[in-house]
This record gives C-alpha cells, structure tokens and sequence, in this order.
C-alpha cells in the first residue's frame, strides 16, 4: 500500500487504529516494531509524537537483588491510587522472558497484573549499544502516546549501561542495601553523582547506618567540587510496603520541582536533539552509499591506512565535500 506522497505504508492502519483506542495487544505490538523493525521508526514517530502527553520515565537503577522490582511494583501501585497511569520498562540483561516473568512475579503480589491502569515490558539489554536498548527511550515514547503518565524504567547493575538509562529518564531513583561493597561500584559508574534520589532499601537488615555514613562522607567531599544538589537519601524496606509512601511522596515533589524550573522540558529537548543527530547521521550514511560508496570501501581504506600510517583525514575530506556537492546540487533543483 502506498501513501499520498508515495512512500511504502507499512504499518496497517487497523494497527493503529486499534492503538489509539487504547488495545493493549496493538500497543505490545507496536512496541515488538519499534524493538525489531528501525526502518519502521521514522513512521511510526511521525504518528507517536504529535501523541505525547509527557509522560514522566522515571529510571530506578541499582545493583542486582536490592529490591528494584519489589520498589518499582510498590511505587506504580501507589502511582495508579493517585489517578495516574504507570507503564513499567523492564530493563533484563539476559532474556525478555526470564525477566518478564522474574518482574511479573513481583507485579502479580502486587496485585498490578490485569491492571488495565499498568503496562509492563520487558526488554532484552543489547550487549555492545551501551547495555541499554537503544530502543527504550522510543518504547517509553510509545507508552505515553498510549496514555501513560509515569513510565518507570528499571534497570539492572550500576555500570556504563545503566548511566545509559539515565540519558532517557527524567529522574533518577539509585537503590542501594546495606552490608554490601555496592556503593564503591555506583561511585565509580559515576551514578551516586546523577541520581536525583537514593533509596537505602532493606532497612531492615543491619548496617543501614554504615551505609548512610558513607553516603554521606561521599557528598561532603563531593560537595566541594559538584555543582549539583546532594540527592536525598531514604530508607524503605520495600518487602514489607514500609517507607514507600515516603519515596513515593518526595519523587512526586522533584517531579514538581523538574516541571516548574524547566528541567523536564529541557530534558525532552536533549533527547530531541540526539534523536536529530542519530537519525542525520544515518540519513548521511545513506547518501554515501547512494554514491556508490560502502563499508567495505571503509573497511578497505582502514586497512590501507592501519598499515602505511597515513591520516585518514584526506579520504575524509574527499568523501565529505561529495556529498557536499550532491547536496548543493539537490538545493539548486
Ligand atoms: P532487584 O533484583 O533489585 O529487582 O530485587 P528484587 O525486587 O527482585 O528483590 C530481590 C530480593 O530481595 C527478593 O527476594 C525480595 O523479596 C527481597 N527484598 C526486597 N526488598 C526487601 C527488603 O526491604 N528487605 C528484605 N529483607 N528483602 C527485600
């Protein structure tokens, strides 16, 4: 099927249709296109964008076993109590499926599944993009337009690939435990130094004080050199609901907080502007292999050069002023 300007259709319209009804099956559907389909990407922002609502993605991030899951079910259903609608991005570094379920386990106690105010995906991580999919961001957008207004994004770890997280997420929950080395782990990532709130969960084992001890050591030293506000520290003992309202009281605040003093909206537009910059790279990308260039042609070049030790800049300049002169012949037509 072809459009009006002709370009291939490839999306049904029933599909969408079935989206803006709000049909959960057409929603996981699209998200499956969004995840497995890039060339279906420009389209289906061309329809999502003009949808948003500005739905909040909140990224909760920690060492694996300190109770994300256990928080992220607990906060989501407090969000739904407070009228909102929570989407929950399921960050798993092995399967989609172990970590469905592994989350849905904990959902189900929550009494969240079969909530039709809760939508919840799992994804892969994909190894060598920086550990996060480099879909999220577009699969939160896809929730939002579907009406969500809180998309929690979970993630596992506190390395490269979780600061990744943060690129995507309006507001950073970090969650530690006590009695554990962690803490050294999220200082070297550099988390402990973006998140904008941090929950020392399972207070109910010992060396919560040990734990918020060094927390604080940490941002007093800090706090001389960083311009940023020290994030404030709680504790909760997720298992048992305890402290919740509290986490679930002062992310509400900074939520506020983030909207009134422009931080949301200024994070919409970084991402706007990354999504620019990615998706003009492959358009250039794409102009050079129109003119006849391809990556073997690199890789052949780059082989060339690794042995005579020449600069690639020449080849780069040659290769950039080309597709300069096609597109000045583009704007004179
Ligand atoms: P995640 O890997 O960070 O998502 O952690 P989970 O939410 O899956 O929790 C890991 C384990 O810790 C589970 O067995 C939870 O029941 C348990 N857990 C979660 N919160 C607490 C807590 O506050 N105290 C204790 N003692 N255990 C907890």
């Amino acid at each position: 099927m072809n459009s009006d300007n002709g370009t291939r259709l490839s999306i049904a319209p029933d599909l969408w249709a079935r989206f803006f009804a709000g049909q959960r099956l057409a929603c996981a559907r699209l998200i499956s296109k969004v995840e497995n389909e890039p060339e279906l990407l420009p389209e289906i922002r061309d329809r999502i964008i003009p949808r948003l609502h500005g739905a909040v993605r909140i990224g909760i991030t920690g060492p694996p076993g300190v109770g994300k899951s256990t928080l992220t079910s607990g906060l989501a259903r407090r969000a739904v109590q407070a009228g909102h609608k929570a989407g929950i991005i399921a960050i798993d570094p092995s399967s989609p499926f172990t970590g469905g379920a592994f989350l849905g386990d904990r959902v189900r106690m929550a009494g969240l599944i079969g909530d039709p105010r809760v939508f919840i995906r799992s994804q892969a991580s994909r190894e060598g993009h920086g550990g996060l999919s480099p879909s999220t961001a577009n699969v939160a957008d896809v929730l939002d337009a579907f009406g969500m207004d809180r998309v929690i994004i979970e993630t596992v770890g506190v390395g490269q690939a979780e600061l990744d997280v943060l690129t995507c997420a309006d507001l950073t929950i970090l969650v530690l435990q006590p009695g554990t080395g962690d803490v050294i782990q999220t200082l070297k990532s550099g988390i402990i130094e973006v998140a904008d709130l941090i929950i020392v969960n399972k207070a109910d084992m010992p060396g919560v004080g040990a734990l918020q001890d060094s927390l604080r050591f940490l941002f007093d030293m800090n706090a001389r050199t960083k311009a940023k506000p020290v994030p404030l520290v709680l504790t909760a003992t997720a298992v048992q609901d305890k402290g919740l309202d509290e986490v679930y009281a002062e992310l509400e605040r900074l939520i506020r907080q983030h909207h009134e003093s422009g931080r949301l909206q200024e994070k919409k537009r970084v991402r706007l502007e990354s999504e620019i910059k990615a998706a003009l790279e492959d358009e250039l990308w794409g102009r050079f292999l129109s003119l006849g260039g391809d990556r073997e042609d690199i890789a052949a070049l780059a082989d060339r050069l690794a042995r005579s030790g020449e600069s690639p800049y020449p080849a780069i300049r040659e290769i950039g002023s080309r597709i300069r002169m096609q597109f000045d012949t583009a704007k004179k037509d």
